[in-house]
């Protein structure tokens, strides 16, 4: 492809992604163009990176990357911590193959804040992505507000852009046809743009820098292959949350991310429309913490499937959650107040509140909950899974989520307490598909169904019924107490 062709490509699949965020303009005194990684934590696949790229060559000037993790997050604990820093040294390699200035920072107890800040200020440009959920907007913004810098955010979270979607859609067949129709413009590989002008030699960062190579496993040259033994070591010194045990199972990072993808694509892509849903048989792909941290992105993984050899019916029962159900999520997130039950539909809201004096079966706390004490094993056995290994199985994800409100007072408990198990323990929590799987559990997205106890017209979920449809019992061994 010319340099041509591939720029009015970029431009194609940029368009409608670049917000300026503030009113400053670029600093002249500005050395370099900034890309902050946030919620993208990789640079293979990446618009906002790729934006960044073309800035930089525009303003010829060189580009340097940022990536961080801050340790005063909601949640922050030994399980997040580990699979981001597990993507670090694959980001560094990327980085160095690429001829780009890139650095990690650690956030630690004893630093002083505003490394960014001061980062930033010394950028012609500043470039991040968009994420319309979680601490992303707040700062984003935050950042935009107090620099003297022109702030661009990328919104490179899905495969078509937040943009195609100016309202809130009411359920995945409204937004679908229009997904559809962009899809020819933005389901394209995103062309290579490379440095016009070299990383400097020498460069300030203005903070203490995390060295690789004390993360790095030895056996790997530097800077590629995380040792979790080594990133545990360092997690103990950091004030977070100790109780929530990273996951061996699933090892962050883009190497682990493309490990997964081609064995998802080889193994249990074919077979995926018709046994995805099985919950002893684990068919899915489990991108979903790849895709949250960034590691991965949707286009990639689109494409991957699309050109892969698995039946037609297998890819497009795979494209509609990867594309439209996790787009609908960001278009929640995005056009509602989605961690409140706003959201609600006017029927959702009313049959649940007509329902909320109906007896429950019990009412457990929350420590029950969290220690899979309720008096259903299914949901004790999901709930093991989403402890132990930081994930539920999607089916199970449904009745797990459902199940709550007939432990809860009302609906607004049962959403509290989703969101805070789903938030504190999976690795692929506190993002926009999380908070829409609660809220479509209560309603949004979704028609009213024939009325029953507790739930109302709310469609209602039973373990019972998920016994008799499915083999459960390898399920329940595996996740047994
Ligand atoms: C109560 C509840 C909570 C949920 N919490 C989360 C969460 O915290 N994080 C999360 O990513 N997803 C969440 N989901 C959506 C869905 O269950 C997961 O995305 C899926 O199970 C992830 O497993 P996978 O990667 O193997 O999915 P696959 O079946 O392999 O699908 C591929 C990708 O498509 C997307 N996807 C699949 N199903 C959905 C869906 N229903 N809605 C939106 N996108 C979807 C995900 O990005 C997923 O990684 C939740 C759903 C419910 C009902």
């Amino acid at each position: 492809m010319t340099s041509r062709a591939a720029d009015v490509l970029l431009s194609q699949l940029l368009d409608g992604r670049v917000k300026g965020m503030n009113d400053a303009s670029e600093n002249p005194k500005g050395a370099f163009v900034l890309l902050w990684l946030q919620g993208q934590r990789r640079l293979r696949q990446n618009l906002a990176y790729a934006h960044a790229q073309r800035r930089a060559n525009e303003l010829s000037l060189p580009l340097v990357v940022y990536e961080a993790l801050r340790h005063d997050y909601p949640h922050a604990s030994d399980r997040f911590h580990r699979f981001v820093l597990e993507g670090a040294p694959d980001n560094a390699a990327d980085a160095r193959k690429r001829g780009l200035a890139y650095a990690f920072y650690l956030q630690r107890p004893q630093h002083k804040k505003g490394a960014l800040l001061q980062l930033s200020a010394r950028a012609r440009v500043v470039v991040t992505d968009w994420l319309p959920t979680f601490i992303h907007p707040a700062q984003t913004k935050a950042l935009a507000k107090r620099v003297n810098v022109r702030v661009e955010a990328v919104d490179a979270a899905g495969v078509v852009p937040l943009s195609n979607s100016p309202q809130l859609e009411l359920a995945a067949r409204t937004i679908r046809p229009k997904i559809h129709r962009a899809l020819p413009q933005f389901l394209v590989r995103i062309p290579e743009v490379k440095p016009k002008v070299d990383a400097p030699a020498q460069f300030d960062w203005g903070f203490e820098l995390l060295d690789m190579s004390t993360i790095s496993s030895p056996s790997k040259p530097a800077a590629s292959g995380a040792d979790a033994r080594a990133i545990d070591r360092l997690c103990a010194s950091l004030p977070i949350d100790h109780s929530v045990a990273p996951v061996d199972l699933l090892r962050g990072g883009t190497q682990a991310a493309l490990a997964r993808l081609k064995s998802f694509l080889a193994e249990r892509l074919p077979g995926y429309d018709e046994r995805r849903n099985q919950p002893s048989e684990s068919h899915t792909s489990w991108l979903s913490p790849y895709l949250h941290f960034g590691h991965l992105g949707p286009l990639e993984i689109a494409l991957a499937a699309q050109e892969s050899d698995a039946p037609a019916a297998d890819k497009a029962a795979f494209l509609e959650e990867l594309i439209v159900r996790r787009e609908l999520a960001l278009n929640l997130a995005a056009r509602s107040a989605h961690t409140t039950l706003d959201p609600l539909p006017n029927w959702a809201r009313q049959t649940l509140a007509d329902h909320a004096s109906d007896p429950r079966p019990a009412l457990l706390t929350d420590s029950e909950l969290e220690r899979s004490e309720s008096p259903d094993p299914v949901w004790n056995a999901a709930q093991r899974q989403l402890v132990r290994e930081g994930r539920i199985h999607g089916y199970l994800r449904m009745l797990w989520g459902k199940s709550l409100l007939l432990w809860s007072t009302d609906a607004a408990e049962a959403f509290r307490r989703m969101m805070w198990l789903n938030d504190k323990y999976a690795l692929d929590g506190r993002d926009a598909n999380s908070y829409c799987g609660f809220l479509w559990c209560l309603g949004v997205h979704d028609r009213p169904f024939p009325e029953r106890a507790i739930f109302g017209t709310v469609r209602s979920m039973t373990s019972r019924s998920t016994m008799n449809k499915f083999e459960m019992e390898p399920y329940l061994a595996r996740y047994a107490p």
